[in-house]
């Protein structure tokens, strides 16, 4: 984990504004609800906070003792609860009771961080409500979540709400190329496509999506069926990543269609733009073939179906024949 400061804080100038003055006047409430986007810096605002609060010179410093076990994830005052699996179970929620109920042991208060609350099952969160209503003095409670929609209401009354904004693709390659090293190419097109969330463009990086956007334009533009079946080869070998790269071709379609309209510069990192004339139909295909990915036994089918329809538009234009999907959807 990296420690950093809430000044290093990128796109969030109210809720760092908020937080600060809180730690400056001793006035931190007792909980606090932080909404936003993923990939905003939700959490990292919460530990940058805590890290401050703990760090033996109060500026999250990354050298005291305090600030070297929030580093290691040792720290005894502080507490994260997080999903396993899918959710956030009950006995996440009487762990927090159970590292409530003695005063701090290092730092001037205890800091519990439930990470995507929104997942706290029914049980989970009416015993955290419990919690919330009467919290002894040194407690402070920082949930995040997507959007407070799905969170109990009583909850979210119970909290100060905080918001956080998508960030601007201008802060968003700032960021991957000062503190996550990318090169300037990669961060502009990450920052275009991963529309505000930081969490989203360093997963497209580390998994090489934009690698395989690239080869799969590159083989359906080949029209050699040998380099097309070697391209869905080794891309539908990668299937938990299908979802992510399907995204990726629906907003590289995007792009091509706003440029081709001159509504906005074509991003240099993108492959070659889509053919203009077939650009709605092929993000069609693409959306169905993202709504029934759970429900194919064999996606690599689809990755065929996908670049077979893209070489097409290529050249010279979709039939619409008899699609593989329509007969698929017919037997
Ligand atoms: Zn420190």
């Amino acid at each position: 984990m990296d420690l950093c400061s809430l000044r290093d804080l990128r796109g969030q100038p109210t809720a760092v504004n908020l937080f600060r003055q809180a730690l400056e006047q001793g006035r931190l409430a007792h909980a606090y609800l932080l909404v936003g986007p993923e990939g905003t810096g939700k959490a990292t605002a919460v530990r940058a906070l805590t890290a401050e609060l703990f760090c033996e010179s109060r500026k999250a410093c990354a050298q005291c003792r305090a600030c070297g076990k929030l580093l290691r994830g040792t720290h005894p005052d502080f507490l994260v609860l997080s999903r396993e699996g899918e959710r956030i179970s009950l006995a996440r929620v009487r762990e927090a009771e159970r590292f409530l109920r003695y005063p701090p042991l290092e730092a001037p208060a205890k800091i519990v961080l439930v990470q995507e609350a929104e997942r706290l099952t029914p049980e989970a969160a009416n015993a955290l409500l419990k919690s919330l209503e009467e919290p002894p003095a040194y407690a402070h409670f920082f949930l995040t979540a997507v959007s407070t929609e799905r969170l109990l209401p009583t909850i979210v009354s119970r909290t100060q709400v905080v918001r956080f904004r998508a960030l601007s693709p201008e802060v968003l390659e700032g960021l991957l190329m000062e503190r996550f090293n990318l090169s300037p190419e990669e961060a502009q097109v990450l920052a275009l496509l991963a529309e505000g969330s930081l969490g989203r463009a360093l997963r497209f990086s580390r998994a090489g999506l934009l690698e395989d956007l690239h080869r799969l334009a590159a083989a359906a533009r080949s029209e050699d069926p040998g380099l097309q079946l070697k391209a869905v080869e080794a891309l539908g070998a990668r299937k938990d990543r299908l979802p992510d790269l399907l995204y990726l071709l629906e907003l590289w379609l995007w792009h091509s269609f706003l440029a081709d309209r001159g509504l906005r510069p074509y991003p240099p990192g993108l492959p070659e733009p889509a053919p203009a004339k077939d650009i709605f139909s092929l993000a069609e295909e693409v959306e169905r073939v993202r709504e029934g990915l759970e429900s194919y036994a064999n996606p690599e089918l689809s990755l065929i179906y996908l670049l077979f329809r893209l070489s097409e538009a290529w050249s010279g234009g979709l039939s619409d024949e008899n699609t593989l999907l329509q007969h698929k959807a017919g037997t």
